[in-house]
């Protein structure tokens, strides 16, 4: 495990800091009198990308003046490592550029996130075990949880890239048909099942127009993102047979604001679960492809304190990205840079591990105590918050927070 590398940002070597300089995320940032620009966190300010190259230290033909990290992402995997070796020396402890660079820190504080990259495409998949068999012993039956094709293909479905919004970002309560199991006829209202999913989206980072090989996917992946599939249960429950999830899924989508990379999460490859049944040659992986990130989901009721609903790690992950990314090519399918795929909600084996609402309450059979109450769904004036990180020796590979507040539906009345 590599040790942590000092910064002369003192922020950036403590052990709690999400952006140590091992890390050095990609955002996108604004303050008062400057526009939108791309940005690298550094323990607790953003160093300003843009005049970075605006001022030739670095020189990527104007890709950090874009505003989105896109640019910088097409231009491929010896420019990643090159900008990543250059703020890696230009931030290091005893550099001499530490009073040029001085200049370019903004307070993270001080700053407004918005989205780092355009979302060309959104891709959800549903490659956790324990959330599959979940959601099957609710739905279905405890006996035959899992689909027949589970164990064979990593399922996905195709999202919406409109509706995908940074951290912070208001989320309002969603209307849609609803029809219960004692209902003849459906009827039009705000969703009363309205729920989370704690989940990783990966970043394509490079266009292709054919199969890629499980072996190469991760040449192709830029970055990760922790994501939140925000989902109105009832209204799937009515609409999903047999095209899978719609208006459900439409809402919003959040992701937290860096992009971290992977190569800054590179040394917390490991492996995943055992095989149940073995798979086709195209998605066997040749080596460890899953990540050790430790997540959390929490709760925080209006004007109340927060609560740990659930903590799991991203290795309990059945498929990996690649698997992910190598099932999605395998037809043909093109991808393009900004393609977000969502790894599809991360729960563990426990209780206390899994990664919705829905599972934690066990479809609102057995409520979850919080601060003042209980929930078995989020409620107006909920904060949903994900975090993540890797922990290395003496320091850890945050995300940063990814939060939404849940507004009243508009219901026009
Ligand atoms: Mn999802």
């Amino acid at each position: 495990m590599p040790q942590l590398i000092r910064s002369w940002v003192e922020s950036a070597n403590t052990p709690d800091t999400d952006f140590p300089l091992n890390n050095l995320p990609y955002g996108v940032f604004s303050r008062d009198g400057i526009g939108p620009r791309c940005g690298v966190a550094i323990g607790d300010y953003i160093l300003d990308a843009a005049t970075l190259e605006a001022e030739g230290l670095v020189s990527f033909g104007g890709a950090l003046q874009t505003g989105t990290w896109n640019a910088f992402m097409a231009q491929g995997n010896a420019k990643w490592v090159s900008l990543r070796g250059a703020l890696t020396k230009l931030l290091a402890e005893g550099s001499a550029a530490q009073e040029e660079l001085g200049a370019l820190l903004i307070a993270q504080e001080d700053a407004i996130l918005h989205m780092p990259f355009a979302v060309c495409e959104y891709t959800d998949f549903y490659s956790s075990r324990h959330h599959a068999f979940n959601v099957g012993s609710m739905f279905r039956d405890p006996e035959n949880a899992l689909p027949p094709n589970w164990l064979h293909i990593p399922i996905g479905y195709n999202g919406r890239a409109s509706s995908i919004v940074v951290s912070g970002t208001p989320i309002t309560r969603p209307m849609g048909q609803l029809k219960g199991p004692n209902e003849e006829v459906p009827r039009f209202g705000p969703s009363q099942r309205f729920d989370i999913e704690l989940e990783i989206g990966a970043i394509v980072g490079q266009p292709s127009s054919g199969p890629i090989d499980v072996g190469q996917a991760f040449e192709n992946i830029f970055g990760y993102v922790l994501l939140n599939d925000w989902s109105a249960r009832d209204i799937q429950a009515w609409e999903y047979q047999p095209l899978g999830p719609f208006q459900s899924k439409a809402t919003a989508t959040t992701i937290s604001p860096w992009i971290v990379t992977a190569a800054a999460l590179e040394p917390f490859r490991t492996t995943g679960p055992e095989r149940e049944k073995p798979l086709l040659p195209y998605l066997a992986e040749p080596g460890p492809m899953n990540y050790d990130i430790a997540l959390e989901v929490a709760l925080t009721p209006e004007g109340g304190r927060e609560t740990v609903l659930s903590r799991t790690n991203f290795r309990e992950m059945y498929y990996s990205t690649a698997q992910q990314l190598a099932h999605h090519t395998s037809s043909g399918c093109p991808m393009r840079v900004g393609d977000l795929l969502g790894s599809g909600t991360i729960s563990g084996a426990s209780k206390d591990s899994r990664g919705s609402l829905l599972e934690i309450s066990w479809g609102g059979k057995e409520p979850v105590e919080i601060d003042g109450g209980s929930r078995s769904f989020v409620e107006d004036g909920d904060t949903m918050t994900l975090r993540g990180h890797a922990q290395g020796n003496g320091y850890r590979i945050g995300f940063g927070e990814c939060t939404g507040k849940l507004q009243p539906a508009a219901t026009g009345a």
